[in-house]
């Protein structure tokens, strides 16, 4: 941190200088505002919607500089910005020259805090994240505790700590892009789901990310949560500076050892928080409680349990918080079945990993893939899944990096390529499906790329599917 670190207390005529109009940055640059500070917004684009948000912020006091995101505007003595920014940014080496500190969204939020905030159950990992803490949530509720689950989803974590609404406790969702701004967020316990390369063009290099991802166990006070399977996590946990007293707790899908969560015959059971680990274990849930009672869903449960009696759950309260959750859309989600075959939408498989983890539940499958690739490589997925694909529909800009990786590791396995990237891809992609698909198969859309080539986000490309789907069940019946 910087020698002009800016006091909590002492926002009155402080010059902040917010980085990026967004759903980060425009409300951080009003909450700033708000409390005394001068406001500049700097933003790389200068587009139609730019010009209506900047003349909003102006009418509240806010200088806002459009179409130049990269000079430091002259007196800045703190850079808030959108997550999303990359560290390599001229702005970014312009501030570190001039000794400026520079936050991120969940950084401001954590400084913003009130005394006797809610503490933070925090989580992150390459995939998960967002299920994990909506179980954590259903969990604490069940407990009768306030909380939200804030982060990417429903809450903003801004409104949490500013808002009216008063919490016990929150369940925090974090992205490497936020933990790599928010140097001194210190969570109550913490965990990290998984590591798979992700985001690496951004990060420059998985030790990066990884590193980035192990900042959520820093200054952690009750548990560190890992992944047992992972030992990425494991390894984090060891090489991180937490509070007197705070423990390792792992999390597997077998039987688990002392001080972990794990699974014995169809039961999810704790030898973390009882009061004997080497004899003891408490059963919390049944597997089949938990929607979808896929591996991954179940790693997912032991996590957020984990940190639920990190934070004192009763085990009663875990179980009927895992049985009232249910997934949100575009995960796994089956939409239809049309001439026995089954439609399964996991468009939120953005990434490598969590395509492996939708792909390795379904036999056989006619896989729709492809997107942004976002500097990934396909050789391990395609190599785990050939076994098990009937054929392979490909769309998005990056396509060639799997078609390559399908000609390497499964050469019999039919292709269709479709040279198009606008929107209306998705349909011509469902029918192509459909056409490959034999009764019993399942058309999977776990494209393991980021939409933006072609969508909005995520949403909409499983909206596009699902349309696709509906319109092919409508015309076969
Ligand atoms: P995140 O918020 O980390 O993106 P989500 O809960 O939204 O995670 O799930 C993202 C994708 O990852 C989905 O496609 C889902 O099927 C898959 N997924 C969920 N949990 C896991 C896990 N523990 N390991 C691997 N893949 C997972």
């Amino acid at each position: 941190m910087g020698s002009r670190e800016v006091s909590n207390q002492d926002w009155q005529g402080k010059y902040v200088t917010v980085a990026g109009l967004g759903v980060s940055g425009i409300p951080a640059a009003k909450v700033l505002r708000g409390l005394g500070a001068v406001v500049t917004v700097v933003n790389d684009g200068d587009d139609e919607r730019s010009r209506t948000q900047a003349a909003e912020l102006e009418a509240q006091g806010i200088t806002v500089r459009l179409g130049d995101g990269a000079t430091l505007p002259e007196s800045t003595e703190l850079i808030v910005t959108t997550p999303g920014w990359k560290p390599d940014k001229p702005l970014f080496t312009a501030a570190a020259e001039a000794g400026v500190p520079v936050w991120g969204d969940v950084e401001l939020a954590w400084r913003l805090r009130g005394p006797g905030a809610a503490p933070w159950l925090a989580v992150t990992g390459t995939n998960g994240k967002t299920t994990t803490v909506r179980m954590l949530a259903s969990v604490l509720e069940a407990a009768g505790l306030r909380t939200a689950a804030v982060g990417n989803i429903g809450v903003s974590l801004l409104d949490a700590v500013l808002g009216d609404e008063e919490y016990d406790v929150l369940a925090v969702e974090l992205s490497s892009y936020q933990l790599h701004w928010a140097p001194s967020l210190r969570a109550h316990s913490a965990a990290v789901l998984n590591l798979a390369p992700d985001h690496l063009d951004w990060h420059g290099s998985m030790a990066a990310y990884v590193a980035d991802k192990g900042r959520i166990y820093e200054g952690n006070r009750v548990a560190c949560v890992y992944n047992a399977a992972d030992p990425v996590t494991e390894d984090l946990v060891r090489e991180a500076d937490v509070e007197e007293g705070c423990r390792a707790i792992g999390f597997t899908l077998n039987t688990p050892g002392p001080s972990q969560l794990g699974v014995v015959d169809g039961i999810l059971v704790d030898r973390a928080f009882v009061a004997n680990r080497q004899k003891q274990a408490q059963e919390l849930a049944e597997v089949k409680d938990i929607d979808p009672p896929a591996p991954h869903n179940i790693a997912n449960a032991l996590a957020a349990a984990a940190l639920a009696r990190a934070f004192g759950v009763e085990p009663a309260a875990v179980r009927d918080g895992l049985r009232a959750f249910r997934p949100d859309p575009h995960r796994i989600e089956h939409i239809a079945d049309v001439a026995q075959v089954a439609y399964v939408d996991d468009s939120k498989a953005t990434n490598t990993h969590a395509a492996e983890a939708s792909l390795a539940a379904y036999d056989p499958i006619v896989w729709i893939a492809g997107g942004l690739a976002k500097g990934a490589t396909f050789d391990e997925l395609v190599t785990g899944a050939a076994g098990r694909l009937r054929g392979v529909v490909l769309i998005g800009r990056d396509r060639e990096l799997i078609r390559e990786a399908l000609t390497r590791h499964a050469p019999e396995v039919p292709v269709v390529d479709l040279g198009r990237t606008d929107t209306g891809a998705m349909s011509e992609a469902v029918r192509e499906a459909a056409r490959l698909a034999r009764p019993g198969d399942t058309v999977l859309m776990a494209p393991a790329c980021a939409s933006m080539d072609m969508f909005v986000n995520y949403n909409k490309r499983g909206e596009a599917f699902a349309d696709a789907v509906r319109a092919l069940a409508a015309e076969s019946a």
